[in-house]
C-alpha cells in the first residue's frame, strides 16, 4: 500500500508538471500516452474491446507453438529467414519549425529501428548476463515505402504545412494518412497531447483493433531517429516503445503496482523507471510471489527508462509482436504480406526507382 501511495503522488507530481508547463512544454513530462488512449477507446469504443480480446485469445495459441517454431527453424535454415517488412511512411506535420525534421533524421530512425527489433545494436553488450538467452531478435524489419497508396513514386515522407503541429492528436490524422493494412502511419509533431488523457507527450500510439482510420503513431519531433534534432537522453528510442505498442506490447509493469504484460517471460515489474537505469540485479523479488529472482529488467523497450538503458525485447515479446502481425486484427497480416511489400515498394531485393527531381522548394528533402 505504502508503495502505491507514493506511485500515486509521483504521478501527481508529473501530472501537476505537465500542466503548469503547458504552453511552453519543451521536454514531454510523460514518456507515452498509449495506455490512456487504451483505456479511453475500451470505454468508448465496444469494437475495440471486442477485437482486443479476440486478439488476445488469438495470441495466447499462436505464442504456445512460436518459440517451439523458431527453435526448429533455426536448427533448420539458420537464424533470419522468417523476417517481417513493414511499409512505413512518416507525416511530418510543420509550421516552418525545427519540427520539420530532415529526411536524415527519419532515415537514421528507421536505421536505428532495424538495429534494435533485429537485436543488431551494440548495446546488446548492456543485456545482463540472466537476460541474454531471452533476448530476442524480433525478425521485423521496417522499410520506407516508395510507393504510395495511388502507386505513384514516393521517397515515403509526406510533409504538411499546418499550425496542426502544435498540440497534435488524433486532430491531424484525417489531414493525411494512408491506407493503415499496408502503411504503418507515423505522424511528426512539435507538441503531441494523447488522445486518451490530455497529456503532453513524447508519443502515443493506437493498439491493434481500434479505428483504421487513426491507426498508426504520433511521435514529438525530438523523439525521433538518432541525430539532428532528436533528444540526446532518449535517442530516439521512444519510436521503438511506441511501435512496441502497436504491435500489441503493453508496459512491463502492466500499468499497476507489480501489473502483468501478458508477457511470460518478462520478470513482473513494480512500476516503471521514468529517468533511470538501475543498476542490475534491481528489485529482487520486489513483487512478492509473482517475482523474478532474477529481478527487474530495466532496460526493456517497454519500460520508462533511459534511453542509453532500453536495449531489450525478451522472446515472449517477440512473440506476442509476431501474433499481433500474423492476426487480421487491424490488417496487420497485410502489411508483410509478399503483394503489400510488391505495392508499397518495399519488397526485399528491390531496389527502389528514386523519384524524378522535383522543384526543391524545401531544403528538408534534400
Ligand atoms: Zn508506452
Ligand atoms: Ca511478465
Amino acid at each position: 500500500m505504502k508503495k502505491l501511495i507514493s506511485a500515486v503522488f509521483f504521478m501527481a507530481a508529473v501530472l501537476s508538471g505537465v500542466n503548469s508547463g503547458f504552453a511552453q512544454q519543451t521536454q514531454p513530462a510523460l514518456e507515452c500516452g498509449s495506455t490512456e488512449y487504451y483505456n479511453d477507446m475500451l470505454h468508448n469504443d465496444p469494437e475495440f474491446a471486442v477485437n482486443q480480446a479476440l486478439l488476445e485469445q488469438f495470441t495466447e495459441d499462436y505464442t504456445g507453438s512460436y518459440i517451439e517454431e523458431r527453435k526448429s527453424r533455426s536448427e533448420q535454415r539458420g537464424a533470419s529467414s522468417a523476417v517481417r517488412i513493414i511499409p512505413v511512411v512518416f507525416h511530418v506535420f510543420h509550421n516552418f519549425g525545427p519540427e520539420n525534421i530532415s529526411k536524415a533524421q527519419i532515415l537514421s530512425s528507421i536505421e536505428m529501428l532495424n538495429e534494435h527489433f533485429r537485436k543488431l545494436h551494440a548495446d546488446t553488450v548492456d543485456v545482463p548476463a540472466v537476460f541474454k538467452p531471452i533476448a530476442a531478435d524480433s525478425e521485423i524489419e521496417f522499410r520506407l515505402a516508395t510507393l504510395d497508396p495511388n502507386g505513384n513514386c514516393t521517397d515515403g515522407i509526406v510533409r504538411v504545412v499546418s499550425p496542426l503541429t502544435y498540440n497534435a492528436s488524433n486532430n491531424i490524422k484525417a489531414v493525411s494518412y494512408w491506407p493503415s493494412n499496408k502503411y504503418l502511419n507515423i505522424w511528426v509533431a512539435n507538441t503531441v497531447v494523447s488522445a486518451g488523457s490530455g497529456n503532453v507527450v513524447a508519443g502515443y500510439s493506437q493498439f491493434p483493433g481500434g479505428n483504421p482510420l487513426t491507426d498508426g503513431i504520433v511521435m514529438d519531433y525530438q523523439y525521433v531517429g538518432t541525430t539532428g534534432t532528436v533528444n540526446s537522453g532518449n535517442l530516439g528510442r521512444t519510436v521503438i516503445h511506441e511501435i512496441g505498442h502497436w504491435f500489441n506490447l503493453r508496459h512491463i509493469w502492466g500499468d499497476a503496482n507489480c501489473g502483468n504484460d501478458f508477457v511470460s517471460d518478462t520478470p513482473t515489474h513494480e512500476w516503471h523507471h521514468l529517468g533511470q537505469c538501475p543498476s542490475h540485479p534491481f528489485h529482487v523479488n520486489q513483487c512478492g510471489a509473482g517475482s523474478s529472482p532474477d529481478g527487474e529488467m530495466t532496460g526493456n523497450y517497454m519500460d520508462y527508462s533511459t534511453g542509453v538503458c532500453r536495449n531489450i525485447f525478451s522472446m515472449g515479446q517477440a512473440a506476442r509482436m509476431n501474433a499481433a502481425l500474423a492476426s487480421s486484427t487491424s490488417g496487420r497480416n497485410n502489411l508483410w504480406d509478399p503483394a503489400n511489400l510488391v505495392a508499397t515498394g518495399t519488397a526485399p531485393g528491390t531496389s527502389p526507382v528514386p523519384c524524378a527531381p522535383t522543384a526543391a522548394f524545401n531544403d528538408q528533402d534534400k
